[in-house]
């Protein structure tokens, strides 16, 4: 496949081969000026707008948890409360803070990847003793990243990069007072739902599905800001495969050819049955990520696209207010009488 790019040194317009481009990103050269086309690994996507890269699902699927009744309530009692401190407060005292003159070699992939990003800070990092390989990303106004032992000792440093990239998109993106607001939510349907045959449980749930969706979603952003980082989707997908895998020991048998084989194997079953296709949102409804072929398949289509190639190329959207964060102007508006009861029983739960 062939794309058009301009150059960002002369502004030429060069034919692009995707599939060359996939395989050398820094051979890519502009005829005219001989220049590199796209951002080289140490450059910064200055004043990117997370919306050069935000997967469409995830806009559509914001505006519907933004019109579900009760969301803007429950975010600006959130802020209003300070709830997002909970999690700083927890990794403060039970996680290893790190920093740079702590644990320097994941520190400074933080470092790095929220610089090329360009997201403004570089986020608090904590790591977790926990046999789960995983990663995550709370904190309203200070950014929390925590990563779990297990993920450090699973991925080698180009597959950690992209996870930490993922994160970062998350932050860039405008995920996080979402994301924070779905964790308390979770715990708070688990909770209420179980002391209360009030007027929140069918609100709470309500939002509790918008929320989940919406994460799903979301995890499709925070994938492309992998791809941006790495130029890389093998790596990418491979950080995917070991995650899915969950063993070393099992990947020299494995390649990423065989998770997008069986991501195609899923996708002609969905496509041939339309019980199949019910099944599978069905099983996704309560999941806060879609499975892995479905990422897999998202990251393979975008990086071929060759929509990443004009990001990466510096042709992006760019931030008319850099790194200005007014988190209250993404609140949905509405009024809060109307949902009296479900606060109510918010504020008995936190007396
Ligand atoms: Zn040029
Ligand atoms: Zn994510």
């Amino acid at each position: 496949m062939e794309r058009e790019i301009s150059c960002r040194h002369c502004q030429t317009h060069n034919r692009l081969d995707v599939e060359e481009a996939l395989r050398n990103p820094d051979a890519a050269r502009c005829g005219r000026c001989k220049g590199n086309l796209f951002l080289g690994p140490a450059e910064v996507y200055t004043g990117l707008d997370p919306r050069s890269y935000e997967h469409p699902l995830d806009r559509q699927a914001l505006e519907a948890l933004r019109r579900v009744p009760g969301t803007g309530t429950f975010l600006r009692f959130l802020l209003k409360h300070g709830l997002d401190r909970t999690y700083r407060l927890l990794m403060k005292q039970n996680f290893l803070e790190v920093r740079a003159d702590r644990v320097k070699s994941i520190h400074s992939i933080v470092e790095d990847t929220a610089r090329r990003l360009d997201l403004g800070c570089v986020p608090e990092t904590y790591l977790v003793q926990h046999p789960q390989p995983n990663a995550w990303t709370t904190g309203v106004e200070r950014y929390q990243l925590c990563l779990t032992t297990s993920l450090v000792e699973l991925l080698d440093e180009a597959e950690l990069r992209a996870v930490v990239a993922h994160e970062v998109g998350h932050m860039q993106a405008g995920h996080v007072l979402y994301k924070t607001a779905g964790a308390i939510l979770y715990y708070l349907v688990g909770t209420l739902l179980s002391r209360t045959t009030s007027l929140a449980a069918p609100l709470l749930i309500g939002m509790y599905y918008a929320f989940r969706k919406w994460e799903r979603c979301a995890e499709l952003t925070g994938d492309r800001a992998e791809l941006l980082v790495t130029r890389d989707y093998r790596t990418c997908l491979r950080a995917h495969l070991k995650l899915a895998s969950g063993s070393p020991k099992t990947m020299p048998e494995l390649n990423i050819e065989h998770l997008l084989a069986q991501a195609k194997e899923v996708e002609e079953l969905s496509d041939q049955n339309w019980l199949d296709q019910l099944i599978i949102d069905w099983q996704q409804a309560g999941m806060t990520h879609p499975f892995t072929v479905w990422r897999a398949k998202h990251i393979d289509q975008w990086a071929h696209s060759g929509e990443l190639w004009e990001v990466a190329s510096g042709n992006y959207r760019r931030r008319t207010a850099p790194n200005v964060r007014v988190v209250d102007a993404d609140i949905p508006e509405e009024k809060p009488g109307k949902f009296k009861k479900l606060f109510d029983d918010l504020k008995d739960l936190f007396k």
